[in-house]
C-alpha cells in the first residue's frame, strides 16, 4: 500500500524498528543523524538506503519540520556513504520516492543510493 505523504508518523514502520533495534539491517554507516544500510531487495549491483534518525513520513515532512543540523546532517550522510563506498568517481545515483504516485511503500524517509552499473536514463 503505497503511503500518503501526508500521513501522521507511525512509529511501527519498518525503519522505525531497524533505528530502535528492533529488527536487523545490513548496516554500512551511521552517525547522529542517519543509519545507511543494504536493501533488502537491491535493484543494482550497489543499492542502500539513508534515513534520518528522526521521526519523517517523507521528504515534504523532513523539509518542513527537520532543523538545519538533521537537514545538513543527512545530507552530509548521504554523501559520506557514497564516498565511503567508492562510488564519488564511477558515479551513482539518488532517489527519494514521495507519496503515492512515486510508489512510497515505507513511511519513514529514505534516500536510495544505486551504483555498480551502468544505470541508463531516468525513469519516466
Ligand atoms: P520505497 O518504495 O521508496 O518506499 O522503498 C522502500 C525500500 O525499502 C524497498 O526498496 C525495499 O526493498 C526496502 N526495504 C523494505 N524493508 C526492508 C528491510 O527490512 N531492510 C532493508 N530494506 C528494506
Amino acid at each position: 500500500m503505497p503511503v500518503d505523504a501526508t500521513q501522521p508518523y507511525d512509529p511501527d514502520n519498518i525503519f522505525a524498528k531497524i533505528l530502535r533495534g528492533e529488527i536487523p539491517c545490513d548496516r554500512v554507516y551511521e552517525d547522529d543523524y542517519a543509519l545507511a544500510f543494504h536493501d533488502i531487495a537491491k535493484q543494482a549491483p550497489t543499492h542502500i538506503l539513508v534515513i534520518p534518525r528522526g521521526a519523517y513520513v517523507g521528504w515534504d515532512d523532513f523539509s518542513a519540520r527537520a532543523s538545519e543540523a538533521e537537514i545538513a546532517g543527512f545530507v552530509r550522510a548521504v554523501g559520506t556513504v557514497a564516498r565511503n563506498a567508492g562510488l564519488v568517481a564511477p558515479g551513482y545515483r539518488l532517489l527519494a520516492n514521495s507519496g503515492i504516485d512515486a510508489g512510497q511503500e515505507v513511511p519513514h524517509l529514505h534516500v536510495h543510493l544505486f551504483a555498480g552499473k551502468s544505470l541508463g536514463p531516468m525513469l519516466a
